[in-house]
C-alpha cells in the first residue's frame, strides 16, 4: 500500500474523517534521522498527523507542528503542506524507550512534559501559532486536546508507528475524525461505538486491512470519500535558500567565517543534505550586503 490520504464525509455530513497510511514517509525519515524505536514512533505520529492537518484549511501554504518536552526526545517537528509533502526532525533520536507493563514504545515517557505548538503559514508574514499544554504526551491525545481547546472542533484522533524487530517500519497511519457544528448526539454515540471496535490502527492495517476499510469502520458504512491525496515525506530545501539565509547575517559575522574556515557547509536539519558554499560565493554574499 502506497502512502496516501482519503478524506470522507460521513454520518449525513455530519463528520469529517480523514484517514492515512504513512509507513514509506515514515520510513524515510527514520533513515534521513537514523531513529531509534521510541523517537521513530514519536516522529512518525506527529508526522502522520501533520499530513492530514495540512489538508483542513488550503488557503494556507503549510503548517508545523512542534512539540517541546522535558523527556529524552528533547523537541520534535513536523512540516506539512497541501501538496501532501511532510518533513520533520527529532532533537535525541537516539531514544528507545519501552512501558514495562504492555512492552510498546514508550513515546509519552520519552518526550515526558512540555508543550504542542501548532504554527500556521510558518514561512509567510501571516503566521500564527497557538500552544496548548501536552497531555499525554503520546500525540494523538494532545492533538484532541488542541482541537478541542484552541480549534473548537471536537475531534477524534488515531496514530499509530508499529516498528519491526529489525527497526524498520512495518506499519504506520492515523485517522482524524472531526465533529461538524450539527452532529447528533446519535451520531456521536454511533463515532464511540465505532473506535471501540479499533484496538489499534498499526493492528489493523497489521490484519491485512486498507484504508478504505478503515475509513468504513469509522463511519459505520456512511462514508462518502471527497478526495484522495498521495502523501510523501520531501525537503523543499535549495542552495538559494540557504543562500539567502546566509545573506540575513551581519557582515562581521560572515567576514568571520570567510576569514577563518573560507568556506561554510549548512546542513538542511529536514533532509540532511548538505550546502557547500565557496570563499567566493560567501565573499559574493557580502558584497551584494554592502550599501
Ligand atoms: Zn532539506
Amino acid at each position: 500500500m502506497k502512502d496516501h490520504l482519503l478524506i470522507a464525509t460521513a454520518y449525513n455530513n455530519e463528520a469529517r474523517i480523514y484517514v492515512s497510511y504513512t509507513k514509506t514517509l515514515v520510513e524515510k525519515a527514520r533513515k534521513i534521522h537514523k531513529t531509534w524505536p521510541t523517537a521513530t514512533a514519536a516522529l512518525g505520529r506527529l508526522l502522520t498527523a501533520a499530513s492530514m492537518m495540512s489538508f483542513f484549511n488550503k488557503d494556507e501554504s503549510s503548517l508545523t507542528l512542534r512539540i517541546d518536552g522535558d523527556g529524552p526526545i528533547g523537541w520534535l517537528l513536523a512540516e506539512s503542506n497541501a501538496q501532501g509533502e511532510v518533513r520533520g526532525n527529532v532533537d535525541k533520536p537516539d531514544v528507545y524507550l519501552k512501558y514495562n507493563d504492555s512492552n510498546k514504545l514508550a513515546v509519552g515517557l520519552a518526550i515526558g512534559n512540555g508543550h504542542l505548538t501548532i504554527i500556521r503559514n510558518p514561512h509567510l508574514k501571516n503566521a500564527y501559532s497557538s500552544t496548548v499544554e501536552l497531555i499525554t504526551s503520546e500525540i494523538a491525545e494532545d492533538l484532541t486536546y488542541y482541537f478541542s481547546s484552541s480549534e473548537q472542533v471536537p475531534s477524534s484522533v488515531g496514530l499509530g508507528v508499529l516498528v519491526n524487530e529489525d527497526t524498520s517500519i512495518k506499519h504506520a497511519g492515523g485517522f482524524i475524525i472531526q465533529l461538524l457544528p450539527q452532529a447528533t448526539e446519535e451520531t456521536i454515540i454511533q463515532i464511540e461505538g465505532a473506535l471501540q471496535k479499533l484496538t489499534s490502527v498499526t493492528n489493523f492495517f497489521d490484519n491485512n486491512k486498507s484504508t478504505n476499510e478503515l475509513l468504513t469502520l469509522l463511519a459505520n458504512g456512511t462514508e462518502n470519500i471527497l478526495e484522495k491525496h498521495e502523501l510523501k515525506y520531501h525537503c523543499e530545501c535549495t542552495k538559494k535558500y540557504f543562500s539567502n539565509l546566509l545573506q540575513k547575517l551581519d557582515i562581521t559575522a560572515l567576514e568571520t567565517i570567510i576569514k577563518e574556515d573560507k568556506k561554510a557547509e549548512i546542513i538542511c536539519q529536514y533532509c540532511k543534505k548538505v550546502y557547500n558554499f565557496t570563499e567566493k560565493e560567501l565573499t559574493e554574499i557580502v558584497t551584494k550586503k554592502q550599501p
